[in-house]
């Protein structure tokens, strides 16, 4: 953990108050960037608690109810957060995809009605980019909104909808121009969930959860004042939403690695020479990752560098801590949960393919590989 001077009282604060909402109960427990619906209200009891006594949004304007500090005391936030086993936010759906798009992209009155209503949790988002037909080519999307006088009339159907069974609204990607090439005919929406028209169906996962979703569109009828950005110019409000997600990835998950990897020791008895590699290996990787996130100020290409690194960190920790523990432990411990789910992060938020292709042509210059499509 990075120690810099100009925040170490902040950092002091900052773990008085979680270690005594953990001791209150009013903490929820960490459950990484999903939040799982089985947490739910302890999720957003959490983050009630945190906004009436003057802790969300650290890096926040105040005048939404932010702290009105800086990104560096919002990793310290990340950082303390993580070391007491805490969640530092709801959910990253609306906390960082839909509050930063909003700050950087919102008019006055989208920034007035949605952002301290989100940091006071009145608000949970999801996220509606993936559809049948389009996940790693997001901009194949197909979903419609056509526009009908003073209002945008949406067809289509979104998929692994990440909490959207919880959600009032939805970051949303939809086509509002045929005619155009691919990534020029899309519009972001700000999607109420309870408008007429929009049907959630839960998915269940090989976990055992239904913590994302199928979500269709029947005629909605959108209002205008929904679209963030310009009409036609979701593309660039949806890339920097996508670099917030993947960026966001690693900067304090790490913190509690090498806890696991203890727990991991503890738990398996008679460790061989391989199995040792492996830990201190796993233990290595995490520290680069950390490493890498403290240093990245506001390098962009990091994004994809920290995405595809946690989520194969994740799941090779995983891989690890269900060999170490043995077949029969794999029925019992509670680590199966982080093993059936560590594949999944390796597809959320852009699969590691897709991250290696991102740094092999944007970021090495290697060529690009063939496109199937003439956009
Ligand atoms: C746990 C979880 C939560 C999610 N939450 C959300 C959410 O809240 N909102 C949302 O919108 N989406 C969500 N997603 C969807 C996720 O973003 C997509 O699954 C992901 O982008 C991959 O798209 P796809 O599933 O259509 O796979 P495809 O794009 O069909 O890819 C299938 C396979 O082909 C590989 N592949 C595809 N193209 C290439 C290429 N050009 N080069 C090399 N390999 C390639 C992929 O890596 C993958 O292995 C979630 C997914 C998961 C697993």
């Amino acid at each position: 953990m990075r120690s810099d001077h100009r925040l170490d009282g902040f950092r002091d604060e900052a773990a008085l108050f979680i270690a005594q909402a953990v001791a209150s109960g009013d903490a929820c427990p960490s459950y990484g960037a999903i939040l799982p619906p089985d947490l739910h209200m302890k999720a957003m009891h959490w983050q009630r608690f945190c906004f009436d006594n003057g802790w969300a949004g650290v890096h926040w304007p105040s005048e939404c109810g932010g702290m009105g500090l800086t990104p560096e005391h919002n990793v310290v936030w990340h950082e303390e957060c993580a070391t007491a086993e805490v969640s530092p936010y709801l959910n990253l759906q609306g906390l960082v995809l839909a509050g930063e798009a909003i700050m950087r992209s919102g008019t006055e009155d989208q920034r007035e009605r949605f952002l301290r209503s989100t940091l006071r949790n009145d608000i949970l988002w999801c996220q509606l980019f993936s559809e049948p037909g389009a996940g790693s080519d997001l901009a194949g999307l197909q979903s419609s909104a056509i526009l009908d006088g003073d209002h945008f009339v949406l067809n289509g159907q979104k998929v692994w909808s990440s909490n959207a069974q919880l959600a009032q609204f939805g970051i949303l990607m939809a086509r509002t121009d045929f005619e155009q090439p691919k990534h020029k005919g899309i519009t972001f929406f700000l999607l109420d969930m309870t408008l007429d028209g929009v049907e959630v169906r839960p998915i269940k996962q090989m976990t055992g959860e239904r913590e994302f979703c199928e979500v269709f569109f029947s005629d909605v009828i959108v209002p205008s004042d929904a679209v963030l950005g310009d009409v036609n110019g979701g593309w660039g409000v949806a890339m920097a939403v996508l670099q917030d997600e993947r960026g966001g990835a690693g900067a304090s998950g790490v913190i509690s690695l090498r806890r696991r990897l203890e727990d991991m020791i503890r738990d398996t008895g008679d460790i061989n020479p391989v199995q040792i590699d492996g830990l201190i290996e796993i233990l290595n990787r995490g520290r680069a990752l950390q490493t890498l996130m403290e240093r990245r100020g506001d390098d962009s290409r990091i994004a994809p560098i920290a995405k595809l690194m946690n989520s194969e960190l994740g799941y090779d920790e995983a891989q690890l801590d269900a060999s170490l523990r043995g077949a029969h432990s794999m029925l019992t411990n509670p680590s199966i949960q982080a093993l059936l789910y560590s594949p999944g992060m390796r597809i959320a938020g852009g699969s590691s393919e897709i991250q290696r292709n991102i740094i092999g042509e944007r970021i090495l210059g290697l060529p690009r590989e063939p496109q199937v499509t003439s956009d």
